[in-house]
């Protein structure tokens, strides 16, 4: 007899339009689908087709397929690895022990629209030490002591401890070094600061060097400390930072400092009201809310057109209790072992 459990009840949606990697979760435009899985298998879309393929050099229609996903049985236990860079959580589908929505973590990438965001910072209290990630720093932006060189911003070759000559990008020769404070200058300069009573957003349209353009880093890595390139208030209440991520570098590039007091919900949207403005097409007016609930981040979709998604780092397993439900590109995958119809939630 098989056991039952071994059976992976998979029903997928798919959006018509191939546009960007979205899903439109208002869109009656979606071609279904409906399978089980029971061994380890991957999950492909062909056109429109979903479907299960045990190899992926065997996938019929090679000439256009997309792997979505991994389906991994394993001590009866089914979870989802991904083949791509974009499988998501749907965070509407997702709950916390308070109610609708996730909890977010540092390092969580979160996709709004098609607008994504990484949790760069997070505070629940303003007394807990802020993680410090000083694994990446690295010395050799630091002038050496034998070298010598002069600011290309001032001509001064003063190099202090607070004020320090540093090579923060690819040029060489006369143009190699710049003192922390001219570079710190001539970022201020470039960044547009808005704020609302919740937000503080820093954004920029380049952070690029104009000759080498190689483009600077956020931190720079010294022996003692990282030295920050632009400064950021950071606020007392519980707060968290959004920096925006992804390759279109043409896109405005921005980082928000998000403060929320207790029990107290920031949203996020295109719409002029909203606490942390994302202007992009793809983004709805009232996109999603953030509220901070007994020292956690919880990130609630509000029945935004492409929907709120996250990926972080914790293994994306079949509980018993309910379905998972994944995105990839313009299909939505709900994943269940029991055969529960109810288990696609709110999806046309
Ligand atoms: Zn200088
Ligand atoms: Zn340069």
């Amino acid at each position: 007899m098989k056991n039952s459990n071994n059976i992976l009840n998979i029903k997928t949606s798919t959006w018509a339009r191939d546009s960007h990697g979205l899903y439109d979760y208002e869109s009656h435009s979606t071609f279904k689908k409906q399978f089980s899985a029971t061994k380890t298998c991957y999950i492909v879309r062909v056109g429109t087709e979903v479907q299960q393929t045990l190899n992926l050099t065997e996938a019929p229609g090679q000439e256009d397929f997309t792997p979505l996903c991994m389906v991994s049985l394993e001590k009866n236990e089914f979870s989802v690895l991904w083949l791509n860079e974009y499988l998501w959580s749907v965070v509407k589908t997702m709950r916390t022990k308070h109610g609708p929505g996730v909890a977010l973590a540092l390092d969580d990438v979160v996709k709004l629209g098609r607008v994504s965001f990484k949790i760069t910072a997070l505070r629940a209290s303003p007394y807990q030490e802020l993680s410090d990630n000083t694994q990446d720093s690295e010395d050799s932006f630091l002038q050496e002591n034998q070298e010598k060189g002069v600011c290309r911003i001032c001509l001064s070759d003063d190099s202090t401890a607070q004020n320090p000559l540093i090579s923060p990008c690819k040029c060489i020769g006369s143009m190699k070094y710049i003192h922390l404070g001219c570079l710190q200058k001539w970022i201020a300069s470039r960044m547009v600061v808005r704020n609302t009573s919740n937000c503080m957003t820093y954004s920029w349209k380049s952070m690029d060097c104009e000759i080498c353009k190689s483009s600077f880093p956020f931190k720079i890595g010294s022996n003692d400390k990282d030295l920050e390139l632009f400064k950021i208030d950071k606020p007392t209440a519980p707060f968290i930072v959004l920096e925006a991520v992804g390759s279109d570098r043409n896109r405005n590039r921005g980082v928000h400092v998000i403060s929320i007091s207790n029990d107290n919900s920031i949203t996020l949207g295109r719409g002029h009201d909203a606490d942390v403005r994302i202007s992009d097409i793809s983004v709805s007016r009232c996109h999603a809310n953030v509220k901070f609930k007994d020292g956690s981040f919880i990130l609630e979709d509000n029945n935004s057109k492409f929907g709120t998604l996250i990926k972080s780092g914790s293994k994306l397993m079949v509980q018993s209790t309910g379905a998972l439900v994944l995105q990839a590109g313009r299909t939505v995958l709900s994943m269940s072992t029991k055969n529960n119809s109810n288990d696609l939630p709110d999806l046309h």
